[in-house]
């Protein structure tokens, strides 16, 4: 398939910030795509090359991608022309197209370059390892930027360079999936299964194009392709636990460390993250130490990683765990940051899903599983019976270091990625207090003044609104931030400014530079407010109205681990607003 179609259908979605128009370009474009290319199409549009769990990384560096530009444009001077054009627009896929027009008014493309092509050219700089990568690099952009035209020059850059920024939602692509394919947006929940459970939506998208919904609902469980992880909504009290849950339930402790996901196959071991990162590089004394205490032939196990003193076997806070994530040096950190790793659930058992099985089934057969030691253990769990039960396995869980507990209802099965009411957290200091912590999106700054001159001093924080599929402006925070943090979260947002607001953010709030929504970071604010201004629950509690965090500080942790679409959601935000207006009432009347 020609690529231009697709650089045609790019250029649409970048003059539109509406989901619903987005939707109808896709579906388009779906619909004209041959099904052995509409997985490369899907990985494409992302400005991707393959599912993020494979870690398949461009990485090539603007320097390089001028030097290749100017290869193909062949121009006098032309690095120096380059750099001046892009110093003007600020996106070098721009400055690229405005220099090969140049070139192209004065010579005959004679043939077409196809999606096939672009995308084997790209997976092949991606991979070359060894001598002399530079130049090979070069070589091969030039080599397609010679057979492109100024428009397909452009978006060919933006991908090489991890700046196509499309704000295209996993979920916008399964809606247009669904009307391309079946005629019936609803058929999106169908998708969605089978991207829950296999974490890859080109392979989702290859699979409804070839085979249609019946190929879709076979979809299995892979070994070693990460399963999107079930998440818990929270609540705020004993009380509130009883009245979602009923009277009997399991509670587990609460442990503040790595979410890991293990696929095991005999002495291969394999790590996701949370977002579904492959994270075995950090971890190598789970893939030596687990295999030996897992009776089974291939699992997929689910626990948390917790950093521990290793003389007193107590837990330690998630920052003492986050030393281990670097490139060098690893083992150095293995001795110096020891762990436990605490299994709580069980999504896979030799060839079978567990997925489906209630969470009573699953916690045996964990038990049957793993043989516990110092190293390998379970979650701590209860069965509750009444709210006296619960608030003693609280108290022992914060006495043990945790931050609370996660109940669990019996009967369910794992709802793999999604949030809902089948777990529930309860942390400590959610019970009756304000001073809450939110996990809240970066999705702007302003630059700093003083000290803070040339950094950024302030953020625009955003909750992730559900309904819309948005982020949402909900406080401007400045506080609690160490001048490390500040430097660590100016080099973590330096490669995701975006030029314009990505179509997903919603605010009214004018923000100096605008980010893609992706940093994640721990807040805590003193109470929750009405505010025209920000977008949060917009509506909701009243018209033209939204909710703000007042006084929030930042709590010190950067959630690395966390992505954007786990944030804390404005379901959350009312949910704590309504409980706030409830205590402030319930203290009037005593
Ligand atoms: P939160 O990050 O506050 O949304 O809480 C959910 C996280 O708690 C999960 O992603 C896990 O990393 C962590 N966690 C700790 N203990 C458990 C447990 N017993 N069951 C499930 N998740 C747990």
């Amino acid at each position: 398939m020609e690529f231009s179609i697709l650089a045609d259908a790019f250029s649409k979605m970048e003059l539109t910030t509406k989901r619903l128009e987005l939707t109808q370009y896709l579906v388009e474009l779906f619909k004209k795509t041959p099904h052995d290319v509409i997985s490369r199409t899907v990985y494409l549009l992302q400005g991707k090359l393959r599912p993020d769990f494979e870690g398949v990384e461009l990485g090539v560096a603007e320097k390089l991608a001028i030097r290749a530009i100017a290869k193909s444009a062949g121009l006098d001077n032309a690095e120096k022309k380059i750099e001046e054009e892009y110093r003007k627009s600020g996106d070098l896929g721009h400055a690229a197209s405005k220099i090969l027009e140049q070139k192209k008014q004065t010579t005959f493309i004679v043939e077409y370059i196809t999606i096939e092509r672009v995308y084997e050219n790209l997976y092949t700089i991606a991979k070359l390892e060894g001598s002399k990568t530079q130049d090979r690099k070069i070589k091969y952009i030039s080599g397609l930027l010679n057979d492109a035209s100024p428009v397909e020059a452009k978006f060919i850059l933006k991908i090489l360079l991890g700046t196509l920024r499309l704000g295209i939602a996993e979920n916008t692509v399964m809606d247009a999936l669904a009307i391309a394919f079946t005629d019936n947006k609803e058929n999106r929940k169908v998708l969605e299964h089978a991207y829950n459970v296999s974490s890859d939506l080109g392979k989702v998208a290859e699979t409804i194009a070839k085979k249609g919904l019946a190929g879709i609902e076979e979809f299995k469980i892979n070994l070693f392709n990460p399963i999107r992880p079930m998440l818990a909504d929270r609540v705020k009290s004993e009380e509130e636990a009883i009245e979602k849950l009923g009277i009997k339930f399991a509670a587990e402790y609460k442990l503040d460390g790595e979410r890991v996901q293990l696929h095991i196959e005999g002495d291969k071991v394999v790590l996701f993250s949370r977002s579904l990162e492959n994270i075995t590089s950090y971890y190598p004394d789970i893939v030596e130490k687990i295999p030996k205490t897992i009776l089974a032939q291939k699992v997929i196990l689910e626990a948390e990683a917790v950093a521990i003193n290793e003389n007193t076997g107590e837990f330690l806070p998630f920052q003492e765990l986050m030393h281990r994530r670097r490139k060098y040096e690893i083992e150095k950190a293995v001795l110096q940051y020891p762990i436990t790793v605490n299994f709580f659930d069980v999504l896979y058992y030799d060839g079978k899903s567990c997925l489906e099985l209630e969470y009573k089934e699953r916690r045996s057969l964990l038990e049957k599983i793993i043989k516990e030691d110092d190293f390998a253990k379970y979650v701590p769990m209860s069965y509750i019976s009444n709210q006296n039960e619960i608030e003693e396995f609280l108290e022992n869980s914060i006495n043990s270091g945790c931050e609370g507990v996660m109940l669990k209802m019996l009967d369910k099965p794992y709802h793999a990625g999604a949030r809902g009411s089948f777990w529930l957290k309860l942390k400590r200091e959610y019970r009756n207090e304000l001073g809450d912590s939110l996990d809240l999106v970066v999705i702007g700054a302003f630059f700093g003044k003083g000290r803070r001159t040339g950094k950024y001093g302030t953020f625009l924080l955003a909750s992730c609104d559900y309904d819309t599929d948005t982020f949402t402006s909900i406080c401007k925070v400045g506080t609690g931030f160490k001048d490390e943090d500040l430097d660590q979260i100016y080099q973590i947002l330096s490669n995701k400014v975006t030029i314009k607001k990505n179509p997903r953010i919603d605010s009214k709030m004018e923000a100096d530079v605008w980010f893609e929504p992706e940093l994640v970071i721990e807040i805590v604010a003193s109470e929750i407010t009405l505010s025209p201004i920000h977008m949060a629950a917009r509506n909701k509690i009243r018209k033209d109205t939204g909710l703000a965090l007042r006084f929030p500080k930042f709590t010190g942790k950067i959630r690395l681990e966390k992505d954007a679409d786990d944030a804390s959601t404005n379901e959350e935000v009312l949910t704590l607003f309504k409980g706030q207006k409830k205590v402030a009432h319930d203290r009037n009347l005593m």
